[in-house]
């Protein structure tokens, strides 16, 4: 066994990590991890710094990105067989059948006229290319001083600067680096909507006085701005806020008509999650630029992909740059391309509509009675997504331990305990997610 992955207890391993790693957003000394002892279809073996070990079904899908489950048959041949051929090459000057593939299946399945791809290492990366995009389209159509982005309160597009620049404002940790993020202008959430018969529907009144401001933000602001970016229907990280696709189709309108882009942030929407393939599906829009990223390899390896239409290609090459000026050193990378186009055949293969919409009517049935917690602000199911806001933040491990006690792994955060399960869910897991998620919430927060 490769010395990386010699096996060591859990206490003796969380204790070797603690002080040594940084984990997302956590202090070194932060609270302690679980480590992982194994993981296979939607289980998760955990083992705790206190020699408890724990069998969980996976509510997270590792942020939203193993919607196929873990040690995925199709998608481990698919990772094998290339690193049979192959695992790196450059893309500079060079390209392979993995990419090739990917992009065009990409082409395929998104919504029409997203002819043109660019593969990106992470989704932050992703982001930033497509920001890039749009500021290269602007000066291609002579319009050099169209370089700021108009975004919404509540988003979240990765952690890198440009893509931090447009997360919410106060979430966002602008204010940790004031002189290094460019401002860019706000619209407030759209108003939030809740499904109805399939569809999802918003207050009339209060979308129409949303879509007002937007009209008059982009009538101050059009000779400044380059694009509106926003997450399809869904802000995720953000806060899990399902919004009225009516605000998204508003915002295609008004793009369009001042010379800006649409870009659709699907890295988490995307690939079926709510119920539809893609986000802007529920608005029946098309963004000038789609990223995907997440469960794009079913999260096996770093992917995203910056989708972009023929207008925005043919406005860049017809420029005196003529490149996108952007080229990471693992671009492309044949592993991920290989998983990924293994990853959206299962999807198409596996049916991932029945699967997504299975969950849904399991998360309704089951999280619903969380609904009657007096900690329990709001239950809300759309697609394979399950939130219960709380009333008050989160007491995040004692919610974490008593999921973990009661089978289930979730991860909140702020005052959300939400699941986004893996698509391969069963019905059982889907019901002991359910009852995992109320019962801890009643155990720690009454
Ligand atoms: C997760 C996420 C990102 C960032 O992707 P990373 O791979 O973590 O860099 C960007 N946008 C959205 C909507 C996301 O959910």
């Amino acid at each position: 066994m490769p010395e990386c992955a010699a096996p060591a207890a859990a206490p003796e391993l969380i204790a070797r990590d603690r002080g040594l790693l940084w984990h997302p957003y956590a202090p070194l000394d932060g609270d302690a991890p679980y480590a992982v002892l194994g993981a296979s279809g939607t289980r998760l073996s955990l083992g705790a710094a206190d020699g408890t070990r724990f069998e969980a079904v996976d509510a997270m899908s590792s942020w939203w990105s193993a919607i196929h489950g873990y040690r995925n048959p199709v998608l481990d041949r698919a990772l094998l067989e290339q690193a049979g051929r192959f695992s790196h090459v450059m893309f500079g000057g060079l390209t392979h059948a993995p990419a090739v593939e990917l992009a065009e299946r990409l082409v395929a399945m998104t919504p029409g006229g997203l002819d043109h791809v660019f593969l990106a290492d992470s989704g932050s990366v992703s982001v930033e290319v497509a920001l890039k995009l749009a500021v290269q389209y602007q000066l291609g159509r002579g319009r050099p001083r169209r370089t700021r982005f108009l975004a919404l309160r509540g988003g979240y597009h990765g952690d890198t600067f440009a893509a931090m620049g447009v997360c919410d404002p106060v979430d966002g940790m602008h204010s940790a680096f004031p002189s290094l993020i460019a401002e860019q202008l706000f619209l407030p959430r759209p108003p939030a909507a809740r499904q109805l018969g399939g569809e999802l529907v918003a207050d009339a009144d209060e979308l129409a006085r949303w879509v007002g401001v937007l009209e008059d933000t982009v009538a101050r602001h059009r000779d400044e701005l380059a694009a509106i970016i926003l997450e399809p229907v869904l802000q995720g990280a953000g806060g899990m806020h399902a919004y009225a696709p009516g605000a998204l189709a508003a915002a295609r309108r008004v793009a369009s008509d001042n010379g800006l882009l649409l870009i659709g942030d699907e890295i988490a929407t995307g690939l079926g999650r709510t119920g539809k393939l893609f986000g802007s599906d529920w608005a029946g829009v098309v963004p000038d630029i789609m990223c995907v990223g997440k469960a794009l390899t079913g999260g096996y390896l770093t992917l995203a992909a910056t989708l972009c239409s023929a207008d925005v290609a043919r406005a860049i090459t017809a420029s005196p740059l003529r490149a996108l000026l952007h080229g990471p050193t693992f671009m492309g990378n044949p592993l991920a391309c290989a998983v990924a186009c293994a990853s959206l055949e299962l999807l198409v293969s596996a049916g991932w509509k029945d699967q997504v919409l299975g969950i849904e009517r399991g998360l309704q049935a089951t999280l619903a009675p969380a609904a009657s917690l007096a900690a329990v602000r709001e239950v809300r199911v759309l697609g394979a997504v399950g939130v219960v806001e709380l009333t008050g933040p989160v007491n995040v491990p004692a919610v974490t331990r008593a999921a973990l006690e009661l089978g289930v792994w979730v991860r909140p955060f702020r005052n959300l305990v939400y699941t986004m399960p893996p698509y391969t869910s069963t019905p059982e897991d889907v019901a002991t997610i359910g009852a995992g998620i109320r019962a801890a919430v009643a155990r720690v927060h009454g």
